[in-house]
């Protein structure tokens, strides 16, 4: 009997973590992602494990970003011995953005540091420190894709491409448990076809389970076309007024195919040659980091290379590491284009080249990635007319655009075509997707291919066992050691439910839509609700 726990990006899109058990009594872990995005999430970081770490084999990494990897200081500062078997790029990848994660987790803790003591409150210890970070870049264990590896007696593993973003891998593992032998296919993240620089995702044919991302189950992504034609327009914008294009860059993968767009726009001679800043440090490794991993580009990024071109270099692109070249930026007029973190506007260098050029007409800011709520991208995403920069009130007069076709996701479509590859009819379990996203995506695979699906919950963990003794599919067992949470998810649930049920009986009940009947059970019901959240 093999249990999967479901530790992460379970009902939401951060913090992927799997822990597998098999019956021999083996522990692996499947990612170990930071949770992102409000207090409340992020404060999943600080919980206390639901396993201890010294007891955990193996981790497998899928992908080097964040949401995946973030933890991984942690588990190893409460820990964690074991390997962390991963591609080369990932590895590579994970020194620098790990490194860089400890300084911002030791900048945050050092902030509330110091707010607390005016307050006369204790000094906060950060989630992890460089130190940690450092620790845990010794155990990576990179392995080439595409090749069967025995890790431990009874389980076996092979990295996939994934094409998602430099060395982003799907996981196929084999546990073995008594004669029987049990296949888990894990996506990671899933890119799209024909994607810049990665090759297109590893088309898998077999698995007895499969766990699904579904950030993107719901939805369908703008074209690339069109997103290669608004960021020229952008250029062109701003170029005519002689002013800067602004763009709001995440270090990982979106940056690199901005400047791989960028080199080909140049070579065609579709934009007036002018400086390129690449104004991140974080950046600037990535994409140093990019340039040394040729061997994993697709057969397009091949093609610049055989030409005689490297896609990430252009006479005219200046790294600027330090601060002094940032701020020398400002200094020049006339137009030039700058990619700086971070990509939400809320911290880094982007901030300073806010406060000089979003007052000013003719500028442009090109939004190429997700901008969270509350971030200072969505509110100018939302049409803001003035936004606080370093508790300064800037105008908003340069033109927004918000391309929407940058993804490193694959879309609905695209999951469901690669979906379509499995010949072994697995259980697909849905994750990394918001309940609705999962669910719709859940949904479509069950009409199209008739295959069972499940979205599981946060901590829920999963009895699978090997096919053969499966009538019903897999066996879901409530989760032994978090009740509570479950208790707390399931309170969750009934308010949103109690809400929605408010409204409408009120709504109906307005319209005289509601029989006598009906009106009496449906406050029965909402009154019953309200007596089991008491
Ligand atoms: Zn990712």
């Amino acid at each position: 009997m093999i249990k999967v726990t479901c530790l992460g990006a379970a009902g939401s899109v951060t913090g992927s973590c799997y822990l597998v058990e098999s019956p021999g009594g083996k522990k692996v872990l499947v990612d170990c992602g930071l949770f992102q995005g409000g207090r409340q999430m992020e404060a999943r970081n600080w919980e206390a494990w639901d396993f201890d770490p010294s007891r955990i084999d193996i981790l497998f990494l899928t992908h080097a970003h964040i949401d995946h990897s973030g933890r991984i200081p942690k588990l190893v500062k409460d820990g964690f011995k074991g390997h962390i078997m991963t591609s080369p790029p990932t590895a590579e990848l994970c020194q620098a953005l790990l490194l860089d994660s400890a300084h911002i987790q030791e900048m945050d803790a050092e902030w509330q540091s110091r707010k607390n003591k005016r307050q006369s409150k204790k000094e906060i210890a950060p989630l992890y420190t460089t130190e940690d970070a450092e620790a845990s870049l010794h155990l990576f264990k990179p392995v080439e894709r595409d090749q069967v590896i025995q890790v431990e007696p009874g389980v076996k593993a092979r990295l996939r491409n994934a094409g998602h973003i430099l060395g982003s891998s799907i996981l196929e593992l084999w546990l073995e448990e008594k004669k029987e032998c049990l296949k888990i296919v894990f996506s990671g993240d899933l890119g799209k076809k024909n994607q810049l620089i990665v090759k297109d995702p590893h088309e898998v044919f077999d698995a007895d389970y499969l766990f699904l991302e579904s950030t993107y189950g719901n939805r369908r992504h703008r074209t690339f076309e069109d997103s290669k034609s608004e960021l020229l327009e952008a250029i062109k914008y701003s170029t005519s007024h002689n002013e800067k294009i602004m763009i709001p860059a995440f270090a990982v993968e979106r940056t690199q195919e901005i400047l791989y767009m960028l080199g080909e726009f140049q070579r065609q001679g579709m934009i007036p040659e002018m400086p390129i800043y690449l104004d991140s440090p974080l950046a600037i490794k990535a994409t140093e980091i990019f340039r040394r991993n040729r061997k994993y580009y697709d057969a397009e990024a091949q093609a610049i290379l055989d030409e005689g071109f490297d896609p990430f270099d252009m006479p005219n692109l200046r790294f600027t590491s330090t601060t002094k070249e940032s701020i020398a930026i400002n200094e020049k007029p006339g137009s030039a284009i700058v990619i700086a973190g971070n990509g939400m506007c809320t911290a880094g260098r982007i901030k300073h080249h806010l406060k000089h050029n979003l007052w000013r007409q003719g500028a442009s800011l090109v939004i190429v990635g997700y901008q969270a709520m509350g971030t200072t991208g969505r509110r100018i995403v939302e049409g803001a007319k003035q936004v606080k920069v370093f508790g300064e009130n800037v105008s908003v007069r340069a033109k927004v655009f918000t391309i929407g076709g940058f993804s490193a996701h694959a879309d609905q479509k695209d999951l469901l075509e690669w979906v379509g590859h499995f010949e072994s009819r697995p259980r697909v379990f849905l994750t990394h997707g918001e309940p609705a996203s999962s669910q719709a995506l859940a949904d479509k695979i069950t009409e199209i291919y008739g295959l069972q699906t499940y979205v599981p919950f946060w901590k829920e963990r999963l009895i699978l066992r090997p096919k053969e003794l499966l009538s019903e599919g897999a066996e879901i067992v409530e989760p032994e050691a978090d009740m509570e949470n479950t208790l707390l998810n399931g309170i969750i649930d009934l308010e949103k439910e109690l809400k929605a049920l408010r409204k409408r009986v009120k709504t109906a009940a307005r319209q005289g839509k509601i029989e006598g009947d009906e009106l009496d059970r449906l406050k029965f019901l909402q009154e019953e609700l309200q007596g089991l959240m008491e």
